[in-house]
């Protein structure tokens, strides 16, 4: 058995096309030779590679299923196999493309006028202008509809006050996409808007202490009566759906990215299982080694079946929010199960970053939280089910 033995098994490449295959195999390769050599570094530094950023831009991973704009316009199951390679990387990587992406990018290009995709997206493709997204506040989380965060509209501007909590690419971001309520108490009022690095009265202090996504900056917002041009509001924004759109966006990459952690930690795992001599024998010649090995591969291979299901249901426009919560929700619960149990099979020196379970545990931790927690997912497919809301 060699580390693929696994993609040999669910043999995903038999219903991929071609062109498919090879950028999956084209950001593969990426992140073995650019990625995996440093990533540990980075973690234990609290540091992003942020050099990699024109190569991710030249690659077309910036933005990619956008259509237009300097974008790569490419299909959801390619979409699918990047952010799993990504992910195989660290979660940190995966979430810098999917924030850029899936929600930066994809704000601009659902709510923003024309003026504002020409002016954004192609430097955004490049990689030359960063950005992030702007929802979470310290005291409004799963329930966004709380958000306190006030637009008011000045003449031709609008001045902004609130703070934005747990930003990814925030401290260093160009551009932020900010979330707020035209009038205080009402959800219905909540618009998007354009928050440009240099603007007085915006600032994006770093998150430390971090002991998950570690090699990828997390930020507040904070915006003291912030003025910005009334043309920085995103016109066809409207409502919590606007924000939501994106994060269904976001939230189906992240059903992939969660296997590409997953088979990471199995690879790990199976390679570590087959050397480490104990009682004579390698471990992977015991029964309950083989039977956590078997059950993470068969986690894997189901929930790569789904993902590759749900993405070809997205390519027609037949995705609904409840699969992609599905799907964020069984990918993200099995991948921490399996890097825990990766972290286990190799006893002692699976506490170590020399190895990667411990890392991808520890991030999948947050993947668990970010983008609607487990719970909330649980909660609106139990809604979808029986018709009752349990929130
Ligand atoms: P809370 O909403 O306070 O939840 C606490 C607990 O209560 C959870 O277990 C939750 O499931 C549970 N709970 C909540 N409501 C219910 C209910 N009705 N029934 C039962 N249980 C419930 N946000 C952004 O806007 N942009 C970003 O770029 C971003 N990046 C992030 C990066 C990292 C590393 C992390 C950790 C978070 C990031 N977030 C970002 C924030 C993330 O989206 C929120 O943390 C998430 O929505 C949960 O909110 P909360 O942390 O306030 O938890």
């Amino acid at each position: 058995m060699d580390p693929v033995a696994l993609d040999r098994l669910t043999d995903l490449d038999s219903v991929l096309t071609q062109d498919e295959i090879l950028t999956r195999d084209t950001v593969r390769q990426f992140v073995h030779d650019k990625y995996l050599p440093i990533i540990a570094d980075h973690f234990e530094n609290h540091t992003f590679p942020e050099h990699l950023i024109p190569e991710l831009a030249d690659l077309g991973l910036l933005g990619a299923s956008i259509k237009g704009y300097g974008c790569a316009g490419i299909n959801a199951v390619t979409y699918g196999l990047i952010l799993q390679e990504l992910e195989y990387g660290d979660s940190g990587l995966r979430s810098f493309v999917s924030v850029q992406g899936s929600l930066a990018m994809y704000a601009i290009y659902s709510s923003g006028s024309e003026e504002q995709k020409q002016y954004w997206l192609p430097r955004m493709a490049k990689g030359e202008v960063i950005g992030c997204f702007g929802l979470t506040e310290p005291d409004s989380g799963s329930d966004p509809g709380a958000m306190r965060t006030i637009a008011r509209k000045d003449g031709d501007s609008y001045v902004l006050n609130g703070f934005k909590m747990w930003i990814t690419n925030s401290p260093i971001s160009d551009v932020a996409v900010v979330w707020a309520k035209l009038e205080e108490d009402d959800p219905k009022a909540i618009r998007g808007f354009l928050v440009e690095r240099g603007t007085p009265g915006f600032e994006t202090p770093t998150i430390y202490k971090k002991m998950s996504l570690r090699a990828s900056h997390t930020g507040e917002i904070v915006l003291s009566d912030c003025r910005i041009p009334a043309d920085h509001l995103l016109p066809k924004s409207g409502g919590l759906r606007s924000p939501l759109s994106c994060l269904t966006q976001a939230r189906f990459g992240i059903a992939w990215g969660a296997m590409g952690a997953a088979k990471a930690c199995f690879d790990s795992a199976l390679a570590y299982s087959r050397e480490r001599v104990q009682f004579g024998v390698p471990i992977a010649s015991k029964q309950l080694i083989q039977e956590q090995l078997v059950e993470m591969a068969l986690e894997i291979s189901k929930a790569q079946t789904m993902n590759y299901h749900f993405a070809r249901l997205k390519e027609q426009d037949q995705l609904s929010p409840i699969q992609v919560s599905m799907a964020k929700k069984n990918s993200v619960g099995q991948a921490l199960k399996i890097a825990r149990m990766a972290r286990s099979i190799h006893g002692a020196t699976g506490i170590s970053l020399e190895f990667s379970p411990i890392r991808h545990m520890l991030n999948l931790e947050s993947v668990y939280t970010y983008e609607g927690t487990d719970e909330v997912h649980t909660l609106s497919i139990g809604r979808a089910l029986t018709g009752i809301s349990a929130f």
